[in-house]
C-alpha cells in the first residue's frame, strides 16, 4: 500500500513550481521533506491534495494503485489522504462540532454509527479534544476562528485522530506547538504509523526526526528532489543551509 507521485510538474499562476517531482510513501512510514523556503514544499502537499490553484501539468498520482490526478479534494479524502495546512483556514460561521462531522462523513459516509449520530459523535469528539488538549468550549465556536497558532494546529491533531487517514502530510504543523504538545503529537503519530499509516513531515525540526528511528529523509531544492535517502541526508542538509528557514 503506498502513495506514489511520480514526476509532478505543477504550476501556480503562471509559474512553474515543482518540476518533475517524484516522492513515495509506504504505508508505515515516517518520512521528512526537507528543503530551503520556497522550494516548493508546500506546492506538493496543495498539489497531492488536489487544490484547484496548483495545477498538475504533467505527472502521475496512486494512491493505492488508484489513479488521483482527475479525482477532487473530497475524493481523496475518501481514500485516506490528508494534508495539513501550513496556514490553516478560518471557516467564519461554521462551527468546528459540524466542520468535524461534514469532514467525518465525507470520509466515513453516512452509514457509519458516528455519522448518523450527533450524539455519539459529539462524545466521542470530546474524547479527542480531550487527548489534543483543546476544551470542549470549542466545539460551537467558529472553526479556528480568532483560534491561537498553536490551537490551529491542535485542530489539525485532532483531525488525524477524527479521520485516521492512511497517508498524512503535515506542513509545518510543529511550528507554534508547545513541548507538551510536541510529545503528544509524536505520540498520535506513533500510533497512527503502527496502524499501518504514513507521515510526511515537512519540517525543520531536527529534534523531532531524531525520535523516529528509521526515519526517511527526501531533500527539495528549487521545485526538483534532489536526494532520498535517511537520517544521515539531516546532517547534508544542515551543512547546506547557512540559515534556518520556514
Ligand atoms: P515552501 O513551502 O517550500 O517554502 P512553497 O511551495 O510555498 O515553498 O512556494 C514555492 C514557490 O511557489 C515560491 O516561489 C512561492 O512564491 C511560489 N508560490 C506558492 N504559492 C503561490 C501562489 N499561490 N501564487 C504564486 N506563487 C506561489
Ligand atoms: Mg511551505
Amino acid at each position: 500500500m503506498a502513495l506514489k507521485a511520480t514526476n509532478l510538474t505543477v504550476k501556480v499562476e503562471d509559474k512553474e513550481i515543482l518540476k518533475n517531482t517524484s516522492l513515495e510513501l509506504n504505508s508505515g512510514d515516517v518520512k521528512f521533506l526537507f528543503g530551503k523556503n520556497g522550494a516548493g514544499k508546500s506546492t506538493f502537499a496543495q498539489a497531492i491534495m488536489g487544490n484547484p490553484q496548483f495545477h498538475i501539468l504533467s505527472g502521475e498520482l496512486f494512491v493505492d494503485d488508484e489513479e488521483m490526478i482527475s479525482t477532487k479534494p473530497e475524493d481523496r479524502a475518501k481514500k485516506g489522504l490528508f494534508v495539513s495546512f501550513q496556514n490553516p483556514p478560518e471557516l467564519e460561521g461554521v462551527s468546528v462540532i459540524n466542520f468535524l462531522h461534514t469532514i467525518y462523513v465525507e470520509r466515513f459516509g453516512n452509514e457509519d454509527e458516528l455519522s448518523r449520530s450527533t450524539f455519539k459523535f459529539r462524545k466521542h469528539l470530546m474524547k479527542l479534544m480531550d487527548i489534543v488538549g483543546i476544551s470542549t468550549e470549542f466545539l460551537e465556536r467558529s472553526f479556528n476562528v480568532g483560534f491561537s497558532g498553536g490551537e490551529k494546529k491542535r485542530m489539525e491533531i485532532l483531525q488525524l485522530l477524527l479521520l485516521r487517514p492512511k497517508y498524512v502530510i503535515l506542513d509545518e504543523i510543529d511550528s507554534g506547538l508547545d513541548i507538551h504538545a510536541m510529545s503528544m503529537l509524536e505520540n498520535v503519530v506513533k500510533e497512527m504509523i503502527s496502524g499501518g499509516s504514513a507521515v510526511l513531515f515537512i519540517s525543520h525540526n531536527i529534534d523531532l526526526i531524531s525520535h523516529f528511528e528509521n526515519a526517511l529523509v527526501s531533500i527539495i531544492d528549487g521545485g526538483e528532489i534532489t536526494q532520498n535517502g535517511g537520517l544521515e541526508l539531516v546532517q547534508i542538509f544542515k551543512d547546506n543551509s547557512p540559515e534556518k528557514d520556514s
